[in-house]
């Protein structure tokens, strides 16, 4: 394989995907000489084969909001690929979700997947359709306009979807209880369910605690068994972020930024419990801005910023692709930062990236650091076919278990001769192994 020769075939292929093809750029050059080493996997073709999605679904959404006006939305589902389980990934509804940035996230899932031990493929679906501003009622007749076109391409040993950007419980609820009346079957087709009908504890909290248990098997290499001390940066006030604060509190970390796409708070004190609870509220029940957590305890709001400028020994991307870029991530490594585990997905651009690597800092790309939420998606998967559910401690504690065990396989196969670890690396191999090897064994499809 050569790298530039792929990348140039697919950027003329498919031009204007930009995300999709960054993220494809970063695997190749991780895997490349690997996969040069295994010449079969060049007979079969397997590099174009992992690249290109094995099928997209593309919708038109048309609903009724409160005013009685008919509105559209554009809607896809990415399956990439089933080699190794059922395709498996979560739904992103936002204004700014387009063909490549399901494509870039349906192929990243794949090598997630791969490297959670479960038996999951990759896949990301989703709409431009924002949930912001809308009703409860526009929300419900989105969702169940959304599933009367979606539901007959998933299913629970096919294509399992979940949550991501723009989607939580109330959303998932909604698909799952139109895709179930339009099933006539009640087997989970979804994972993050509400806990009154098949979901697992510990999935809300999955992605974030996933992330610092990541963290914490990097830091112990470096001798540190807690986070006294430790100043964190966390961008987003969504999902993965505000589980990330809870534990990074929980191991006495102090928390010193959270943002929206409108801006950031910076609080010095440290975000503690009670501080977080208000998030919560905030965010959850009354759908509100991070701006008004300024307002409420006096501290700093920066408008239209990201928070990586803020002094901090920890940075914890949390909202979204490209956010970190090569002047914030400058100023990480220059202000102390030790340590960068992305709970979001491609949040570092790869100029960012490189100065990570350059400075030789901790960096876990999100494909490993964040697979905790997927993790427990698989988890759920399996509770709903045994017809069960496990306690909370019993799924923490496998949820612990897989990404030490992500973290193992990073530090396998991303060590360099130095001994510094380049998780990237790392991650991108062993998750592209798992998969080639299992399209080898199973012929050209
Ligand atoms: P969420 O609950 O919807 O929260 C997203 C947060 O990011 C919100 O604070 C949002 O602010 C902010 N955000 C969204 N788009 C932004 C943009 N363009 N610029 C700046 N901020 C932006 O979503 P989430 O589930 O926490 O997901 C966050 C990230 O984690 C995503 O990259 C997602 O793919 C990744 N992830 C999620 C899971 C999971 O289990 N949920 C698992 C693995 C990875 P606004 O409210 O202003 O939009």
């Amino acid at each position: 394989m050569q790298v530039e020769q792929v990348l140039n075939n697919l950027s003329k292929r498919f031009p204007n995907e930009s995300e999709y093809l960054q993220a494809v750029e970063e695997v190749l050059l991780s895997i490349e000489e690997v996969y040069n080493a295994h010449p079969e996997f060049e007979s079969q073709n397997i590099i174009e084969r992992l690249c290109i999605p094995d099928r997209i679904f593309t919708f038109r959404v048309s609903w009724v909001d409160d005013k009685g006006n008919v509105q559209t939305n554009m809607a896809y589902r990415v399956q990439h690929n089933n080699a190794i389980g059922p395709y498996k990934g979560g739904m992103r509804f936002h204004a700014s979700v387009s063909l490549s940035i399901l494509k870039f996230l349906a192929f990243e899932q794949t090598f997630k997947n791969a490297l959670t031990t479960l038996p999951m493929g990759g896949a990301k679906g989703g709409s431009d359709f924002s949930t912001e501003g809308r009703s409860d009622g526009e929300i419900m007749r989105f969702c169940q306009a959304f599933m009367v076109e979606l539901w007959r391409h998933i299913g629970p040993e096919t294509d399992v979807p979940a949550g991501d950007i723009g989607v939580g419980a109330r959303e998932v609820a909604y698909m799952y209880g139109m895709y179930r009346k339009l099933a006539r079957e009640n087997t989970g087709t979804f994972t993050g369910k509400g806990l009154e009908f098949g979901g697992s504890l510990i999935r809300p909290e999955a992605t974030g605690y996933g992330n610092i248990y990541f963290l914490m098997n990097m830091l112990k290499r470096k001798g540190i068994h807690d986070l006294k001390g430790q100043v964190v940066a966390i961008s987003g006030s969504g999902n993965v972020a505000t589980f990330t604060a809870e534990k990074v509190i929980e191991l006495g970390g102090k928390v010193v930024t959270l943002s929206d796409s409108s801006g950031y708070i910076y609080d010095p004190d440290g975000i503690d419990k009670e501080k977080l609870a208000y998030v919560f509220e905030l965010k959850n029940i009354y759908r509100g801005r991070i701006k008004e957590y300024a307002a409420k305890y006096g501290c700093k709001y920066v408008a239209g910023e990201t928070p990586w400028k803020e002094p901090c020994t920890i940075a914890l991307p949390s909202a979204t692709q490209n956010e970190v870029n090569e002047q914030d991530a400058e100023a990480l490594v220059k202000n102390g930062c030790i340590a960068v585990s992305e709970g979001a997905n491609m949040p570092t651009t790869p100029e960012a990236i490189e100065v990570f690597l350059k400075h030789k800092i901790l960096y876990a790309p999100g494909k490993a650091a964040n697979a905790g939420g997927v993790s427990v998606s698989g988890l759920e998967m399996s509770q709903n076919s045994m017809k069960l559910s496990w306690p909370k401690e019993e799924v923490d504690a496998r949820l612990k278990e897989i990404m030490a065990s992500i973290h193992n396989s990073c530090v396998k196969y991303g060590t360099e001769p130095d001994g510094y670890v380049n998780y990237m690396k790392g991650a991108n191999i062993a998750g592209f192994m798992k998969v080639a090897k299992a399209m080898m064994a199973q012929g050209v499809l």
